[in-house]
C-alpha cells in the first residue's frame, strides 16, 4: 500500500507524490491493526 513516511526517496516522490512511500504488509498486528513496513527506511506503522 502507499502511505506517508518521513524518509527521503527521490524516485518515490516522483512516482507517488512527496512523502508517499510503498509499504508492505507484515505478519505483525497491533490489536486490530495490521503492521506495515516502509520499503525505503523500514519504519513500521499501523495505518
Ligand atoms: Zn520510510
Amino acid at each position: 500500500m502507499i502511505a506517508t513516511c518521513n524518509c527521503e526517496h527521490e524516485y518515490q516522490d516522483e512516482s507517488y507524490g512527496p512523502g508517499r512511500r510503498v509499504h508492505n504488509k507484515t505478519t505483525k498486528r497491533v490489536g486490530e491493526a495490521s503492521v506495515y513496513r516502509c520499503t525505503v527506511c523500514g519504519a513500521e506503522k499501523t495505518n
